[in-house]
């Protein structure tokens, strides 16, 4: 994460998301669907509006469909938290690498995000679990909890 200082926990947490995010592609091509919404509301969950790393971001936008959920999610999260102060010598050393489609999809999310009120423009973790239906949504913990 950008601006993490590189603790042990730090290092555990984001190779633990990065795993997650591999677990999300092997559910996809196993059709293990149940096994990817776990890993997949993980994610979100315990990623809770933080900026994602660019290695995870390049990994998920190389390895997953373009409508996937998780993409949506870490365009959003970078948008709301990026400080472009933030990013260490190792973020930037990614940073050429990331995709041209993750870029377009953060020029497309910033122009919505300034043309909505400031109002709107809470963003909330429950929108991007995998939920099989609306009373599994309504009865999540994040389903109500503004950020
Ligand atoms: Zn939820």
């Amino acid at each position: 994460m950008a601006g993490s200082p590189p603790t042990d926990e730090g290092l555990i947490f984001r190779h633990a998301q990065l795993l997650r995010i591999k677990a999300c592609v092997f559910g996809d091509r196993f059709m293990a669907f149940s096994f990817k919404k776990a890993a997949h509301n993980q994610y979100i969950s315990e990623k809770d509006i933080k900026v994602p790393w660019y290695e995870h971001i390049k990994y998920a936008f190389e390895n997953l469909a373009e409508d996937d959920l998780l993409l949506t999610a870490q365009v959003d999260f970078h948008c709301y938290a990026w400080d472009p102060n933030q990013d260490d010598e190792d973020e930037l050393e990614v940073r050429p690498q990331l995709p041209n489609s993750f870029f377009v999809r953060v020029m497309m999310r910033y122009q919505q995000l300034i043309s909505v009120s400031s109002d709107e423009n809470t963003l909330k973790t429950c929108p991007y679990h995998l939920h099989d239906t609306e009373e599994e949504r309504k009865a999540c913990p994040s389903h109500r909890k503004a950020y």
